[in-house]
C-alpha cells in the first residue's frame, strides 16, 4: 500500500534522506524510529504529497506521490505533529470545515462530523471550542479530522507526543480499531513502546538512510537474546552464585569493572557488587533453573527478573 524506492531530499546544504526504501502491505502498521534530524518528517511529507522528492520514488495506494498528487489527497489522512485544528471554533465546526475542504456536501459534512466525534468519545464536547480541550481531546478530534474520507491510508507524524499515559492508550486503542478495519498505517515516533506496541514493521531511520527494518521481534533479537537478572541481598554474593549455578552462567566473559549497560548475551557482574546478569537460552525456564539454584545454595536475592531486549536497545544499538 506504501512502497517507497531510493527516496532522497536535500535541503540546501543538508542531505535528508539518502536514499530510502518502504515496503508496507495494506492493513498493517509501519512505524518509523529515529533520533531527531533522521528523516522521519521529511519522509512523511514526501508520502503525503507535501514535498516533492528530489531523487527516488514512491507511491501510496497506487498512486505516483509526484505525478498523481491531486488525486492520492483523497485517499490518504495526515495528522502532523501539531495539532491543525482551530482552536477558536467548536469541535463539530471544525470537523465540517475539514469536510467542506475536502468538498463534501453540508449535510454530509454535517453528518460525517456526527459520526467521528461519536467515536473519538468527544459527542459531549462537540459544541464546545477547541482552546478548551485537553491535550488528548486536541489529539483525538486532530485524528477525527484526518479521517473525514475515511482515506485507505493515515499517516501521523508523532500521534502521541505529550500526551499522559492514559491518553496515549485511548489513542493506541482507536488506531487498532481503524487498522483492523483495514487502514494501512504508517507513523513516526520517538516513544519505543509506541513501535512496539503498534507496529507490525519498525523501520529505524539513521541520518537519512533505512539503519535497520523488521517485526518488533526480529529486531530485538538482533541485540541478543533473554537475560536473567539476580540482585543479590548481599554484596559479595555474586561470586557464591556462580559458584552454584556452575555451568548455567553459560559463556564466561569475565568479571567486567562495570555494570553492563547494553546488550550482551554472555555473563556479566561486577566483583564484590551485588547484580549478576547471565544469559537465559531458555527463557522462562532458565529462570526457573536459577531460581532453583539459588535456593538450594541458601543465597538471599533481593531481586530476581526475566529481561527480554528491548526496543530502546536495539534503538540505542543501532543508532549510537
Ligand atoms: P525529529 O525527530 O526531530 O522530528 P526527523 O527525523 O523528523 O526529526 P526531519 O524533520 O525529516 O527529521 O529532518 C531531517 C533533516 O533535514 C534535519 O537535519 C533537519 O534539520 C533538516 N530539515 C528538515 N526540514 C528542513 C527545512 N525546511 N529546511 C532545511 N532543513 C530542513
Amino acid at each position: 500500500m506504501i512502497c517507497a524506492e531510493g527516496l532522497r531530499k536535500r535541503y540546501a546544504a543538508t542531505e535528508a534522506l539518502r536514499g530510502i526504501d518502504l515496503d508496507v502491505p495494506a492493513g498493517t502498521v509501519c512505524g518509523l524510529v529515529g533520533p531527531n534530524g533522521a528523516g522521519k518528517t521529511t519522509t512523511v511529507r514526501i508520502l503525503a504529497t507535501l514535498l516533492r522528492p528530489d531523487g527516488g520514488r514512491a507511491e501510496v495506494a497506487g498512486l505516483d506521490v509526484v505525478r498523481d498528487a491531486a488525486r492520492l489527497r483523497f485517499r490518504i489522512g495526515l495528522a502532523g505533529q501539531h495539532a491543525a485544528v482551530d482552536e477558536l471554533l467548536t469541535g463539530r465546526r471544525n470537523l465540517e470545515l475539514f469536510g467542506r475542504l475536502y468538498h463534501l456536501s453540508r449535510a454530509r459534512a454535517r453528518s460525517r462530523a456526527e459520526e467521528l466525534l461519536e467515536r473519538f468519545g468527544l459527542a459531549a464536547a462537540g459544541r464546545r471550542l477547541v482552546r478548551t480541550y485537553s491535550g488528548g481531546m486536541r489529539r483525538r478530534l486532530d485524528l477525527a479530522a484526518s479521517l473525514i474520507v475515511a482515506p485507505p491510508v493515515l499517516f501521523m507524524d508523532e500521534p502521541t507526543a505529550g500526551l499522559d499515559p492514559r491518553s496515549r492508550r485511548e489513542l493506541w486503542d482507536a488506531l487498532r480499531d481503524l487498522v483492523r478495519e483495514g487502514t494501512t498505517l504508517l507513523l513516526t515516533t520517538q516513544y519505543l513502546d509506541e513501535a512496539d506496541h503498534l507496529a507490525d514493521q519498525v523501520v529505524v531511520l539513521r541520518e537519512g538512510r533505512v539503519a535497520a527494518a523488521g517485526s518488533p521481534g526480529e529486531l530485538k533479537r538482533q541485540v541478543g537474546g533473554d537475560r536473567v537478572q539476580i540482585v543479590f541481598r548481599h554484596p559479595g554474593d555474586a561470586a557464591a552464585a556462580l559458584g552454584a549455578l556452575g555451568p548455567m552462567s553459560g559463556p564466561t566473559s569475565g568479571p567486567t569493572s562495570a555494570p553492563t549497560s547494553g546488550p550482551t548475551s554472555g555473563l556479566a557482574f561486577e566483583p564484590g557488587g551485588t547484580r549478576v546478569t547471565l544469559p537465559a537460552p531458555d527463557g522462562a525456564q532458565s529462570l526457573v533453573r536459577v531460581a532453583r539454584a539459588l535456593d538450594v545454595a541458601g543465597i538471599a536475592v533481593e531481586d530476581l527478573a526475566l529481561r527480554r531486549p528491548t526496543l530502546d536497545e536495539v534503538f540505542l544499538h543501532l543508532t549510537a
